[in-house]
């Protein structure tokens, strides 16, 4: 398949339709799951909180007893404390001091907090303005016994290391890593250690690539950056393909001279895309070399990392056993800048989201646009997404944006 330009939405269509995702799977202790894709669905073995505790520092007692009161006296006979729970019996006309988290007896339904009480050496003197059960937080609240908690292909997050801690697991079953070779391409590629000579650039590609898979729960081998010498690239191609899941390259795919990487990919493997309607980014490589999945990303930096946000991203995901992984959410912001756009390719203009003098946020393209502008990657803090048939924007317009720092 090589079809002329396919809009960023196909192509996200017809790689995943390519990917099948790992099934091999480890047992880990529990922190080492950060990042990782859960390959079995949790559910709760008990409910969490297993007892009806105070939500408050306050008083437990039963206020069904005492509905019809309007104020309400009562003897202060014991505390229950978080972790210490009250061990006696509770009559009416009694309460007992609670502190947030302890116990919550079952002769009791309410607790009153403490600011609201007046306390009188063993007697606290109140005002009956509550419902039953308020300030009580009820046993499976957060989770029943037996309740799903997580599905199989969920990516792990901080959120839910501390939620399966609740349940008491001390390991998980995750998908095994993925290892993921990467390296960039060009006779004009220095490494960073390297005084440049007349013509060449560092090698940034391989940082920002780096930087990008360092920040999912996969393995990485860094190969390093080679020249545009067809055998050199051949080696490093199979030897990637030999020790790797995956492998990225930056450069050679588009349709220069000196861009070997389509020859030797039909040669060895299968192609199945080239161009992509979309901006920066236009050739993109997919395809794959026996068992590993080949990404070609361009070799302009920015056109590097929108490739590998809105493209390469999710079929690793995919690849490591998520399920259905979501492209960044799409949000709406006020665009002050007029943003020249011609129709036919989608595209992914820098923004900076700010905010205003008057509390609301408004968005503006960084100064340059240009595809080799790595500056303006640092610059930004979203994308700005112009739809394929989009045509100029004017200031004062609403557009869409994506913002690229995340939470995880
Ligand atoms: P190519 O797709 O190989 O024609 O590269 C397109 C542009 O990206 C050229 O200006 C290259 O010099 C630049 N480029 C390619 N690889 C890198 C890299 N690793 N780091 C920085 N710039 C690169
Ligand atoms: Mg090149």
């Amino acid at each position: 398949m090589n079809p002329k330009e396919m809009s960023v939405e196909e192509t996200r269509k017809v790689i995943r339709s390519y990917l099948v995702p790992v099934v091999d799977t480890e047992k880990l202790p529990l922190k080492s799951a950060l990042s990782r894709i859960l390959a079995e669905e949790l559910s709760s073995p008990e409910n969490v909180p297993n007892f009806n505790n105070s939500a408050m520092d306050g008083y437990a007692f039963n206020l069904s007893d005492h509905i019809q009161s309007e104020q309400i006296t009562l003897e202060i006979i014991g505390t229950s404390l978080a972790g210490k729970p009250y061990p006696g019996s509770i009559k009416k006309g009694a309460c007992i001091r609670i502190m947030t988290g302890a116990i919550v007896p079952n002769e009791t339904d309410t607790v009153i907090p403490q600011e609201n009480v007046k306390l009188d050496g063993n007697k606290i003197t109140f005002t009956n303005n509550l419902k039953v059960n308020a300030n009580v937080r009820f046993s499976g609240e957060d989770l029943e016994k037996g309740q799903k908690v997580l599905d199989k292909g969920h990516l792990i997050r901080p959120a839910d290391l501390g939620l399966i801690a609740s349940i008491g697991l001390e390991e998980v079953n995750v998908f095994r890593k993925i290892k993921v070779a990467f390296f960039t391409t060009g006779s004009e590629i220095a490494s960073i250690d390297k005084e440049l000579q007349s013509g060449q650039i560092h090698d940034s590609n391989r940082y920002t690539i780096f930087g990008m898979l360092s920040r999912l729960g996969l393995d990485f081998l860094d190969m390093g950056s080679i020249p545009d010498d067809p055998a050199r690239l051949e080696s490093a191609l199979l030897d990637a393909s030999k020790n790797a899941d995956v492998v990225i390259t930056s450069g050679g795919v588009s349709v220069g001279e000196a861009d070997y990487m389509k020859e030797l990919l039909a040669k060895h493997g299968d192609i199945l895309s080239w161009k992509i309607a979309m901006k920066p980014g236009r050739p993109l490589a997919f395809g794959k070399i026996k068992n590993t999945y080949y990404f070609g990303l361009p070799g302009n930096p920015v056109a590097v990392m929108v490739t590998f946000y809105q493209i390469v991203k999710e079929s690793i995901l995919t690849l490591m056993g998520q399920t259905n992984p979501k492209t960044l959410p799409v949000l709406e912001a006020i665009c002050i800048e007029n943003i020249n756009k011609i129709k036919g390719r989608m595209e992914f203009q820098r923004g900076i989201l700010f905010e205003t003098n008057d509390g609301s946020w408004k968005v503006k393209p960084t100064p340059n646009q240009s595809s080799g502008v790595l500056s303006s990657m640092s610059l930004a803090n979203c994308f700005i997404i112009l739809e394929e048939d989009e045509k100029e924007v004017l200031a004062g317009s609403t557009v869409k944006i994506q913002l690229m720092d995340c939470f995880i």
